[in-house]
């Protein structure tokens, strides 16, 4: 029973409109350690073209069409969102994503907005636009710097965030920002520290937490 789907009518909070969408019902737990930044191992990272969907009446784009918008409609009419908050080159399910990470912040839901970043972002690695995911992940950097209160007690926000500037390329950051940190957990100080190493030899590829000296699983 890897994969359970189900086909429904889902009606857009913003418009009314109806839409037929499909939604997984029911998967196994992950058996496979993730990547750093939590990207779950096979089957389920190939599941991710189910966790947003569009409204083709308005654009509105969220996890579940029917969920409410803290939005105005004229925004789902803007150059920003139609623009993909200026990320170009960018269609299907990766643009959905981003446009739900723009609505996102524009509802100031900032972690969600930060993780929906995120998402995208490995759905533009599946498809190797390498330049379009580093725009992602560099965005959702940019929410977790703008916003301190929300983000700086969460020490997972943190590592994921070394994870999310290593794969941008911005090394010297994860050098200057992680070098000796600690954290409660173990785990995590481990990763920081395995963190700089990779950043220090300007690798930018995905890893797997199971590679970090000392975990097995996480
Ligand atoms: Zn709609």
């Amino acid at each position: 029973m890897p994969l359970i789907t189900e086909t429904k009518d889902f009606v857009c909070s913003v418009c009314g409109a109806s839409s037929e969408h499909t939604i997984i019902t029911e998967t196994d737990p992950p058996k496979d350690a993730p990547d750093l930044d939590l990207r779950p191992a096979e089957p389920h990272r190939s599941y991710m073209r189910y966790w947003v969907m569009q409204c083709p009446g308005c654009g509105y784009c969220n996890a579940m069409l029917d969920m409410p918008a803290d939005i105005d409609r004229d925004y789902l009419s803007s150059e920003e969102y139609l623009s993909f908050g200026g990320i170009s080159g960018v269609s299907g399910k990766p643009a959905e994503m981003i446009k739900k990470a723009l609505i996102c912040l524009k509802g100031h839901d900032y972690r969600e907005a930060l993780q929906t970043y995120v998402y995208a972002a490995w759905l533009l690695d599946d498809e190797k636009l390498d330049e379009q995911a580093a725009a992602c992940r560099k965005a959702a950097v940019r929410i977790y710097d703008e916003h301190p209160v929300t983000f700086r007690k969460d020490p997972n926000f943190s590592v994921l965030i070394a994870d999310l500037l290593r794969r941008s390329g911005e090394f010297s950051r994860v050098v200057r920002d992680y070098e000796g940190q600690a954290y409660p957990s173990r785990v995590m100080t481990s990763i920081a520290f395995f963190e700089v190493n990779l950043a220090a030899k300007g690798d930018r590829d995905a890893h797997r937490a199971d590679e970090v000296p000392g975990i097995t699983a996480i």
